[in-house]
C-alpha cells in the first residue's frame, strides 16, 4: 500500500490521533499589551451581517476584525525589522507548514518561576534522551501556560514592572536561529519572547533572531501536554494574507497512538 494509503487507514482506525493545538478565537481571547507609546493590536471581534432575519432570511454570517497576532497565530519573518525583507505570511511555502515536532516540557520550572528562560543547555539535556531536534521541523516549548488562556489578566501576568511570562534567553534565541536544525519555534504564551524581553539585550531576542534568520513562530498553542516528546507531525494553517506579518492559524498535530 502507498504511504498515504497506510496513513489514511491509520487515521480511520484511530491509530493516528489529530490533536488540536489551537485556542478558540473570541472577543475573550487574550492579546498582547504594549507599553506606551506603542500602538495596540485589536481584539478578535465578530460583526453580524445577518442571522436568519430580514438582512438574510436563510443565512447566518459575520464580518470579522482581528489583529494578525491574535490568539493562536503564526509569525512570519516580515513581522520583525530583522526579517523585513523576508517572507510575508502569504509567501511562506506550504511545504514549511507541515513538519515533525520536538516537545520540551519545562512546565515544572515555569510553575516555580514565571520568568523562566529556556537555555541551550535545556535543549542539550533533552537531546541526551530523545536525540537531535528534527531538521526542518518545529521545537514546541511546553510551559503549562495554556491553562491561563481563558483570562487576559492571568495570561499576561503583569504587575507594575510589566508582564511575567516564560521565554527564551538571548543566547538560546541566537542558537535556535543560527544553529538548531528546526525552522520554527512554538510557545503557549502570547508571544515567542518572555514577558520581560523588552528589557533584554537585544530586546525581544527570539523575534529578532528567529525571524531575522527566516524562521517562524507559533504562539498561544494549547494541548502540548497531549504530545509525545518526539514523533508527532505539526500542520499549521495561517491565512495567506498578502503582505501580512502573521495570521491567526489553526494548528494541528498528528500523533501515533
Ligand atoms: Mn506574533
Amino acid at each position: 500500500m502507498s504511504i498515504l494509503g497506510e496513513f489514511a487507514e491509520a487515521l480511520t482506525a484511530g491509530r493516528i490521533e489529530v490533536v488540536d493545538l489551537t485556542a478558540p478565537l473570541s472577543d475573550n481571547t487574550p492579546i498582547i499589551q504594549l507599553p506606551p507609546p506603542f500602538a495596540q493590536t485589536a481584539t478578535f471581534q465578530l460583526e453580524e451581517i445577518s442571522r436568519f432575519d430580514e438582512r438574510g432570511p436563510a443565512w447566518y454570517w459575520n464580518n470579522l476584525r482581528t489583529g494578525e497576532h491574535t490568539g493562536t497565530h503564526f509569525d512570519a519573518p516580515a513581522h520583525w525589522i530583522t526579517g523585513r525583507d523576508g517572507e510575508d505570511v502569504a509567501t511562506v511555502p506550504a511545504r514549511k507548514l507541515v513538519g515533525p515536532v520536538a516537545v520540551l516540557d519545562l512546565s515544572e520550572q515555569v510553575a516555580a518561576d514565571p520568568d523562566f528562560l529556556l537555555e541551550v543547555d535545556h535543549v542539550r539535556e533533552w537531546e541526551k534522551t530523545h536525540g537531535p531536534l528534527p531538521a526542518g521541523g518545529w521545537l514546541l516549548y511546553r510551559t503549562g501556560w495554556d491553562t491561563r488562556s481563558e483570562s487576559q489578566a492571568e495570561f499576561l501576568n503583569a504587575d507594575e514592572n510589566g508582564p511575567h511570562t516564560p521565554g527564551v534567553s538571548p543566547a538560546c534565541a541566537r542558537w535556535l536561529a543560527e544553529e538548531a536544525p528546526v525552522i520554527g519555534f512554538g510557545v503557549e504564551t502570547v508571544g515567542t519572547d518572555a514577558g520581560a524581553a523588552h528589557s533584554f539585550d537585544p530586546p525581544f531576542p527570539c523575534h529578532a533572531a528567529l525571524l531575522g534568520s527566516g524562521k517562524y513562530g507559533l504562539t498561544q498553542l494549547q494541548n502540548l501536554a497531549l504530545l509525545p516528546p518526539t514523533g508527532a507531525v505539526l500542520v499549521a494553517g495561517p491565512l495567506p494574507i498578502v503582505g501580512g506579518s502573521g495570521s491567526p492559524a489553526r494548528v494541528l498535530a498528528l500523533v501515533e497512538r
